[in-house]
């Protein structure tokens, strides 16, 4: 589902993590963080931006396993 948010919101917006900008990820409805040491990917419900770390998904491709 396309993500339809008002790119002067998105501009403003920085991952609450890393306070990185996002790239919009339609596929997946999410916002994902620019950096790429960050990296994480934040959900988009009805059209409405999760900031939260708890929600974020992470999509760094590393194999670690700990914790
Ligand atoms: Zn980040």
């Amino acid at each position: 589902m396309a993500v339809n948010l008002d790119p002067d919101l998105l501009s403003i917006l920085v991952c609450p993590k890393c306070r990185s900008e996002f790239r919009v990820d339609d596929e997946a409805s999410e916002l994902v963080c620019t950096n790429a040491s960050c990296g994480l990917a934040y959900p988009v419900r009805d059209d409405i931006p999760v900031l939260l770390i708890d929600e974020a998904r992470d999509t760094r491709e590393t194999a670690s396993t700990e914790g």
